[in-house]
């Protein structure tokens, strides 16, 4: 597992691990498919390596490459979600945002000057100029499962899959609570009010820097009316009769997964 720790980031080091990217895909090493992070790298002086963590006990830093070097290949984050355990997925993603904050951050957003001055025991950028500190950017979005007696909601958005129906979701506004935005991402998306709404599990979507926040809620009025253009369907499903819904490694189909277990179970007390 990975632990983040609080202790003094240390400089890059033979012995250290490294998960390697070039622009926002991961590079495996071709006759060694899913051997990350590596072992036996040293990144020269123009890279930008930068600490994670330590992962079971070693020190893992990651480095953007700007071409694909020889004998590696790259795979999309999202494809190795699927292909690999939560706890490798949480250290990419972690190495993926703290990559992609490293590249958008160089110059200091309030006075312009370049950002060279980092702290050295969290991750956090200080201009040299005018002492704003920058620190890696974390989206919070919501995700909610809805549920009217034994049916739930689900959805399909235009950039779905024909047959791919999830919960609804979206992004937190400056200001609102998590349950706020929960009531007003459903009211937007399908017209339908909410109650009972209660925190189920969370997950990092490294796409680039959401953090999912996974909430179960209750059907309390309204019809169903798809918003144009943010859903092209939605309707109640009966939980013995469910359609094409995502994979179990995403927090959508966990949540939907454990909502009919729920509901499964209040049933037969
Ligand atoms: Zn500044």
């Amino acid at each position: 597992m990975l632990e983040i720790g609080t202790q003094t980031h240390p400089l890059p080091h033979q012995d250290a691990l490294y998960i390697l990217l070039h622009r926002n895909q991961v590079l495996i090493e071709l006759d060694n498919e899913f051997l990350i992070p590596f072992t036996h790298f040293q990144p020269n002086s123009k890279m930008s390596a930068i600490y994670c963590g330590q992962w079971h006990g070693q020190d893992v830093f990651v480095c953007r490459f700007e071409s694909i070097p020889k004998g590696f290949s790259e795979i999309g984050l999202r494809e190795l979600l699927f292909l690999q355990d939560q706890a490798h997925y949480l250290l990419l993603s972690r190495a993926h945002q703290l990559s992609t904050w490293d590249r958008d951050h160089q110059f200091c957003g309030r006075c312009g000057a370049p950002m060279n001055e980092k702290h050295t025991k969290e991750h956090t950028k200080i201009c040299s100029v005018c002492n704003l500190r920058h620190y890696p950017r974390i989206s919070p979005c919501i995700i909610v499962s809805i549920r009217n007696g034994d049916q739930i909601l689900l959805a399909r958005g235009p950039q779905a899959p024909k047959d791919r129906y999830s919960n609804i979701a979206g992004f937190v506004e400056a200001g609102e609570t998590l349950e706020q935005a929960v009531a007003r991402e459903i009211q937007e998306e399908v017209g339908l009010e909410v109650t009972n709404i209660r925190y189920v599990d969370s997950q990092p979507w490294s796409f680039p820097h959401q953090l999912m926040v996974g909430f179960f809620a209750d059907y309390a009025g309204g019809d169903i009316t798809p918003a144009p253009g943010e859903i092209e369907e939605a309707n109640w499903y009966p939980i013995d009769n469910l359609p094409n819904t995502p994979n179990n490694a995403t927090i959508s189909g966990q949540l939907i997964n454990l909502h009919v277990e729920h509901i499964k179970k209040a049933k037969t007390h």
